[in-house]
């Protein structure tokens, strides 16, 4: 999810430009895999050069499709000094509040675009971090919503699919999809 402004602490210090895979890329639609434990090397490396990309470009939060994976983590930090990305793996939502709010968001892979979306204010989330190790914590407002808007990416939804607050399986469809023959690898 895009940062509403660009914050003015240290930016995340790497001189490699991270290209993030882009809308209408058919790839963002796909539903992302749960990611097998102990962690392989690879999988290690994936989720720095996430949350380097998320940082370099100004995100509170990022998605492993969105640099050309679909498995099922993503990374968040919305501080203002970009000191302290946490990273979710294999994270569902357990319990939402009631309460919902509206409003507009930005997505990396969607430059340029907004996107106007009701979210629960108030969610509380099952993941594994690194070690395997299983959490659950409850988020809010700002967290809250980055967490359902990267919770979408896994499944394939875009925050650009909604239309006055509702998810709408008309626009997702309408939206042209093309294939580009370009995707980006941490590897490479
Ligand atoms: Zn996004």
């Amino acid at each position: 999810m895009r940062r509403h402004q660009v914050p003015t602490g240290r930016l995340g210090g790497t001189l490699v430009n991270i290209e993030l895979v882009k809308y209408p890329d058919v790839f963002l639609r796909k539903v992302s895999k749960d990611v097998a434990f102990p962690l392989d090397d690879k999988t290690r490396r994936l989720i720095t050069w996430m949350t380097r990309a998320m940082y370099q470009h100004n995100g509170i939060g990022l998605a492993a499709v969105q640099v050309g994976y679909d498995v099922r983590m993503f990374t968040m930090d919305c501080t203002r000094y970009q000191g302290k990305p946490q990273v979710f793996i294999n994270p569902t939502i357990v319990k939402n509040s009631e309460e919902t709010i509206t409003d507009f968001e930005g997505c990396l892979s969607a430059p340029g675009k907004q996107g106007e979306v009701k979210r629960h204010i108030r969610i509380t989330l099952n993941y594994k971090d690194e070690e395997g190790e299983e959490h659950q914590k409850t988020f809010y407002n700002m967290e809250a919503r980055c967490i359902q808007h990267e919770m979408d990416h896994l499944e394939g939804r875009l925050c650009i699919d909604y239309e006055k607050g509702e998810y709408s399986r008309d626009k997702h469809k309408s939206q042209t999809m093309v294939d580009t023959d370009f995707r980006v690898k941490s590897d490479s």
